[in-house]
C-alpha cells in the first residue's frame, strides 16, 4: 500500500508530504484516466488509514507529466493542474496542489525547499546525464528560493541495471568510479543511486530520505527491466493547506 516517505515541517508553518505508491494501489500510468483516478484514490485511502490525521488531496488536484527523459520542468500555478504535458519534471509554490511522477525502474526525487515550494523529478539515465535534476532543482530555487532537500524513492538497484561499458563511461567521467558496480551475476552496471547522490551533493541538496528498495527485487514493484511492463508507480507529493 502506498507509504509515506517524507513529512516535512516547513519554516512558514506549512507541511511537505512526499509517497510513494505500490503495485497493490494500481497503475499509475498516464494512459487510462479512469484507472488512474482509481488507482490515485486507492493509494489515498491507504494513506488515510496509516495516518487519520493526513488527508490526501482529491484527484482533481493531481498533475501528469507525458515523460521524455528530458529536462523540461513545468509549473504548476494556482488552481491550475497539469494533465499530460511533455516534461520530466514539476514545480509549485500552491498548497494542495500534488504533483506526480510515474516511474518503473528510473528514479523518482522529490525537492523540497524551506522557501515554500516542491517539486518531483522522474530522473532515468537519460535525464540524469542530460541534468534533468539540476535543471529542477534552478527551477524550484527560481520560484522560491531556500534550502533544499530532497527525497529519493525506489528504483532499480545495481544489483539488476546491466549496463554497457560505452554507456557507463559518460557517467564515470561525470561523477568517477563510484557510479560503477556489479550486478549479482557479476556484469556492469550502473548504480543510478550513485548518480543521484553525486548531483545533489554538487547542489548542496540533503538528501533526507532514500528507500533504497530496488524495483528489479521487490515485488511490491513495477519493473520495466523485468517485465516490460506498461504499468507505474509514481511518487507523489504535495503541500498540505494550512
Ligand atoms: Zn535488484
Amino acid at each position: 500500500m502506498a507509504q509515506i516517505l517524507t513529512e516535512r515541517h516547513l519554516p512558514s508553518g506549512h507541511v511537505a508530504w512526499v509517497a510513494m505508491s505500490e503495485i497493490a494501489d494500481g497503475s499509475m500510468s498516464i494512459g487510462n484516466y479512469q484507472t488512474r483516478e482509481k488507482s490515485a484514490g486507492q493509494a489515498s485511502v491507504s494513506l488515510k488509514e496509516s495516518n487519520r490525521e493526513l488527508l490526501v488531496p482529491p484527484i482533481s488536484n493531481w498533475s501528469y507529466l507525458n515523460q521524455v527523459h528530458g529536462i523540461q520542468v513545468v509549473e504548476v500555478a494556482g488552481a491550475s493542474t497539469v494533465d499530460g504535458d511533455d516534461g520530466d519534471a514539476l514545480v509549485t509554490t500552491f498548497e494542495e496542489r500534488v504533483l506526480t511522477v510515474q516511474v518503473a525502474d528510473c528514479v523518482p526525487v522529490s525537492l523540497i525547499s524551506e522557501g515554500g515550494a516542491i517539486a518531483v523529478v522522474h530522473a532515468g539515465w537519460r535525464g540524469l546525464l542530460e541534468g534533468v535534476l539540476e535543471e529542477a532543482s534552478n527551477q524550484l530555487n527560481a520560484v522560491r528560493s531556500g534550502k533544499q532537500f530532497a527525497v529519493v524513492g525506489p528504483h532499480i538497484g545495481s544489483c539488476c541495471y546491466e549496463f554497457g561499458k560505452e554507456e557507463l563511461k559518460p557517467f564515470i567521467h561525470k561523477h568517477g568510479n563510484s557510479v560503477l558496480a556489479s550486478t549479482n551475476i557479476g556484469s556492469d552496471s550502473l548504480d543510478l543511486s550513485a548518480v543521484v547522490v553525486s548531483i545533489l551533493d554538487g547542489k548542496e541538496i540533503e538528501i533526507i530520505k532514500q528507500d533504497s528498495s530496488c524495483t528489479f527485487c521487490d515485488n511490491r514493484y513495477w519493473s520495466y527491466r523485468s517485465s516490460g511492463t506498461e504499468k507505474r508507480q509514481c511518487l507523489f507529493a504535495w503541500i498540505e493547506k494550512k
